[in-house]
């Protein structure tokens, strides 16, 4: 499994792709998949099918399709910038992400 630098409710935004530039809170992260659901972003105009005894109406869904990890990329809440992520140990060998451009600790 690869590593994830990437967790729920982080800001995000997308560095590739159609939904380039597109900022949003990641919604849910799939690490076995490498993608993550952004609130807001790379809709997918799903079709359904009317089906009566479920109370489904048919028409067009719009859902948020899941984006590859690789594409996006954590915007540090402290200097508010797409930021490269590392990791370190803290001193109760609890491991952190960190803000590569200002240090800060991202929880
Ligand atoms: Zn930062």
């Amino acid at each position: 499994m690869q590593k994830v630098h990437i967790k729920k409710d982080d800001k995000v935004v997308v560095t590739t792709g159609k939904s380039r530039g597109a900022e949003g809170r990641v919604l849910k992260v799939m690490p076995t998949a490498g993608r993550a659901i952004v609130e807001g972003v790379n809709f997918m105009k799903k079709h359904t099918r009317p089906n009566p005894q479920k109370q489904v109406q048919g028409g067009i869904l719009e859902k948020e399709a899941p984006i590859r990890l690789d594409n996006l990329m954590v915007i540090c809440p402290e200097c508010n910038k797409p930021s490269r992520t590392g990791r370190k140990r803290l001193e109760d060998g609890t491991g952190v992400r960190f803000c590569k451009s200002c240090n800060a600790t991202l929880s």
